[in-house]
């Protein structure tokens, strides 16, 4: 397809810009995708602020936006998994396929990754990206290309979710209730965790969290968090606890509410990026740590959670923007934290 799209870029720390560029030409193994919807990250609005998260600097122009859903308008000729006119959700990272940790099944940690939206590599506020068409998968006809984009954070919640091996009849603490605090309770939910707390210190946040399904919500500003889940937990602890909020003290708290023996999976970025945990306590009680790195082979089970209704994706989120109004959503969206837990960026989509 020949022709010109719109593509939104940041020009600046806190700026929005519109430019033209030519509609990308799908690969052989590619296809190109029309999107519909982008999410707006925490990682977007963390480059957008400060231009930078760790050692990945954005260069301007940069195009921010890796959580996408869309409709395939082109295929390359090798391509056979989809074709036009398929609704898609895109799994934004490309993997080299040969160094060890791709020949072990553990892709995400490959160090070759190209991934939307990290520096150097362009995101997907624009309407048009080709893209390997093994990471474009059909959505079936209940799932929306909305739902589409939020597979994406979605896929972070349940690698979270599977990491901590979580299941029927355990009771499990999810420390934040952004984004990803939220959607991982939504995979605890899925994998048949029924008793999820959720604590964070914005009551929109908890309120949300009530609306999608929580047991219960502790806001820590208001009382101490590892006394009201021992409380809530009839003094026993969490099974499971996994950490989105990333600070030290939510970070100590999953060590003291933890029941012996217990799995901690860390999944929050602290500001400095380190953390101080009471380890004889941990070593107590013979405590499993966890972490995650993005997520690997979650977007079959992640798009099947939702068309299946166990898991209710776009209740999470809190707010739409037109394409035209990036500048707008992208404002909002990093300075009213407490009452944005999502937004959505309708890039080409119609309802
Ligand atoms: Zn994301
Ligand atoms: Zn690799």
């Amino acid at each position: 397809m020949k022709g010109i799209m719109k593509t939104a870029v940041m020009t600046g720390i806190g700026k929005m810009a519109f430019e033209e560029r030519p509609i990308p030409q799908p690969k052989d193994d590619e296809a190109l995708v029309k999107i519909e919807y982008v999410g707006v990250c925490g990682s977007d609005l963390h480059y957008y602020e400060s231009g930078a998260i760790g050692n990945y600097v954005v260069k301007p122009p940069f195009v921010l936006g890796h959580e996408c859903g869309g409709v395939v308008v082109e295929v390359g000729k090798n391509v056979t998994n989809v074709k036009p006119g398929d609704r898609v959700a895109l799994e934004p990272g490309k993997t080299c396929g040969h160094c060890e940790f791709c020949r072990t099944g553990r892709y995400n940690l490959c160090p070759d990754v190209i991934f939307f939206a990290t520096p150097p590599v362009d995101g997907v506020f624009q309407e048009y990206v080709a893209h390997e068409a093994a990471l474009c998968f059909p959505l079936p006809e209940n799932v929306s290309t909305m739902e589409g984009a939020l597979i994406e954070p979605l896929a972070v919640g349940f690698h979270a979710a599977n990491q901590a091996q979580a299941g029927p009849g355990q009771t499990a603490v999810v420390l934040g209730a952004g984004c990803i605090g939220l959607v991982t309770m939504l995979a605890l939910h899925a994998r048949g965790v029924r008793n999820v707390i959720v604590t964070d210190v914005m009551d929109a946040r908890l309120q949300k969290a009530k609306e999608l399904g929580a047991q219960a919500v502790v806001n820590a500003s208001q009382e101490d968090t590892t006394e009201a889940i021992m409380r809530l937990t009839q003094g026993k602890g969490a099974d499971v606890v996994i950490e989105t909020a990333g600070t030290q003290q939510t970070s100590r708290q999953a060590v003291e509410m933890a029941k012996k023996g217990a799995v901690i999976v860390f999944v929050g970025y602290t500001k400095t990026g380190d953390v101080t945990l009471p380890m004889s306590l941990a070593l107590d009680k013979e405590l499993t740590f966890r972490t995650i790195f993005r997520y690997r082979h979650i977007y079959p089970m992640a798009i099947e959670a939702v068309a299946s209704g166990a898991i209710n994706l776009k209740g999470i989120v809190t707010n739409l923007f037109d394409f035209d109004d990036i500048q707008e959503a992208m404002d909002k969206s990093a300075h009213d934290k407490a009452n944005i837990v999502k937004s959505v960026i309708r890039i080409t989509g119609k309802n």
